[in-house]
């Protein structure tokens, strides 16, 4: 959603891209399509992963495992399909599916190549 300021346009938070640095598990909401960012933490390049990423707590390893393996297969949450693709209420109704539930999502979506 487009917020208009007096003079600006601006996203409101929650539209706001995600921005990513998955060696320190860190994430900042940015305008998509800032300028490069870097990682205020290790000053490595940060990843623009849209707005839709979930991010998993910092102690969750796993899953941040398997989300690097998404981002770098090219994989972004810009729309909410994107991110129902992984994120999705399983059968059990349960809002954030487990980790093993999106592996095994993921494994599907690399099986067919990635689409
Ligand atoms: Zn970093």
């Amino acid at each position: 959603m487009i917020r208009r300021g007096k003079d600006l346009l601006t996203l409101t938070p929650e539209y706001r891209s995600r921005w990513v640095c998955f060696p320190c598990r860190k994430m900042f909401r940015k305008d998509p399509g800032a300028a490069a960012v870097v990682c205020p933490q290790c000053r490595r390049p940060m990843i623009d992963m849209g707005c839709y990423f979930e991010t998993p707590a910092q102690s969750d390893r796993k899953m941040w495992s398997l989300l690097q393996r998404l981002a770098e297969a090219g994989y972004r949450f810009r729309t909410e399909e994107n991110r129902a693709t992984f994120y999705a209420p399983d059968a059990t109704g349960a809002r954030t599916p487990s980790a093993r539930t999106v592996m095994l999502r993921m494994r599907a979506w690399l099986s067919k190549g990635g689409k």
